[in-house]
């Protein structure tokens, strides 16, 4: 038979384990009051709004996310949540509720509200499954993002006028080059005839004034071609294709040969990759390029060398030379149409070469600038994406 009867010391340890399990006890009461208060405090003066929902209905709503549906805490309290949704986006949010019930957790996914003064607010937000008194239920987080997607809207918007803008301003100059060809047609050839046929048959200056108007047509055809060129840049540019920029450099050279020969320029280059680009454009790109080095150079013969090297995601290319190199206070304003440093006595030229390069490398989705110092030569550099552009 068992003895009943318990020993002193038993009893004595008996008390001592009852004692040490009443001290865990109050220390894990006192843990789990601590936790409480750190969720209320985190709950309620997060800067994240958030909210527990359960089958629907709000039961806890902290204080920012109250403030972002501008009201109270307690006047959400047993709300449906839905309500809150503004009504296009209420599909969308009931379906990421199903599936993330089932298991799947969903971050940062945005949607719009209407708050109770009826304004209409973007949220983003984050749900996860937990449990809220002893049932599943939803923790939701969310942040006010209405500023951002505002700030996105109008950027959107201004992107849309300035690309409407620029297609409008390319047809334009499109109808003025292409329309203004036939008329001055007209008067190239009819002072070409006076030229021809009077020459000599006046006094002095009538035969100025006619090679003054046979030089101004001239020049008219060609800004107006060169116009007409840079408006047919964007839209009738080829299909982008593997090039390699080797032949690219040749083939801007075959079309420089004679420029090169009689200034004696020397033109050297380093490896040039394979990339997916528009190989014609970038043929005239290289040849306004070497063609400008060999142009404004000084007296001594042009040393003109073209390198490539690839750089974070892009190959940078450059134009180097040792011309009469341009005040870095223009370095921006070459590159605009028409923009020249010199008259047309010290250089020829219309002022669109650059201008021409510029709208290529940015077709390409590159960019285009210059390092340069007067008398110590140039730097032209552009960018083409490691992976090559896209055919617009
Ligand atoms: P253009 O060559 O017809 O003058 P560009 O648009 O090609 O027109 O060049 C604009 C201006 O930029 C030139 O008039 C010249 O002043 C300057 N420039 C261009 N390339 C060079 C270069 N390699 N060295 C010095 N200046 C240059």
């Amino acid at each position: 038979m068992r003895d009943i009867y318990k020993t002193k010391e038993q009893l004595l340890d008996e008390l001592e384990t009852s004692r040490q399990r009443i001290a865990e006890l109050d220390a894990l009461e006192t843990e789990l009051k601590e936790s409480n208060k750190l969720f209320r405090m985190l709950f309620f003066s997060s800067p994240i709004g958030m909210y527990i929902v359960q089958d629907g209905y709000f039961q806890i709503v902290g204080h920012q996310f109250a403030r972002i549906a501008g009201y109270d805490e307690d006047e959400l309290i047993g709300k449906p949540s839905l309500t809150f949704v503004f009504p296009e986006d209420r599909n969308a949010v009931r379906e990421n509720a199903v599936k993330m019930l089932k298991g799947e957790s969903f971050s940062g996914y945005e949607y719009r509200i209407i708050t109770k003064l009826a304004v209409i607010k973007w949220v983003m937000e984050t749900v996860t499954p937990v449990s809220y008194q002893g049932r599943r239920a939803t923790l939701g987080n969310l942040m006010d993002i209405t500023e951002r997607r505002q700030a996105e809207e109008t950027l959107k918007q201004m992107v849309g006028e300035i690309g409407r803008s620029n297609t409008e301003l390319e047809q334009f100059a499109y109808v003025v080059s292409h329309d203004l060809q036939e008329p001055l047609r007209m008067v190239s050839s009819y002072t070409q005839l006076l030229a021809r046929r009077y020459h000599d048959k006046l006094d002095t200056s009538a035969n100025d004034f006619i090679n003054y108007a046979v030089d101004g047509a001239e020049r008219m055809r060609v800004l107006l071609n060169n116009l007409l060129d840079y408006s047919r840049l964007g839209t009738h540019g080829k299909p982008f294709k593997l090039t390699d920029f080797e032949d690219v450099f040749n083939q801007a050279m075959t079309n420089l040969k004679v420029a090169i020969e009689e200034s004696e320029a020397l033109v050297t280059h380093d490896y040039l990759p394979t990339l997916i680009v528009d190989e014609g454009q970038l043929v005239q790109l290289f040849q306004n390029l070497i063609g400008n080095a060999v142009k404004f150079c000084n007296q001594e013969s042009p040393r003109i060398h073209v390198s490539a090297e690839t750089k974070s995601g892009v190959w940078v290319f450059s134009v180097r030379d040792n011309g009469i190199g341009i005040d870095p206070q223009h370095a921006q304003r070459i590159f605009e149409i028409f923009k020249r440093l010199h008259t047309r006595e010290e250089y020829s030229g219309t002022g669109m070469g650059l201008a021409i390069c510029k709208k290529i490398v940015e077709r390409h989705g590159g960019n285009i600038w210059i390092y340069s110092q007067p008398g110590e030569g140039s730097t032209f550099y552009f960018t083409i994406p490691v992976t090559g552009g896209k055919s617009p």
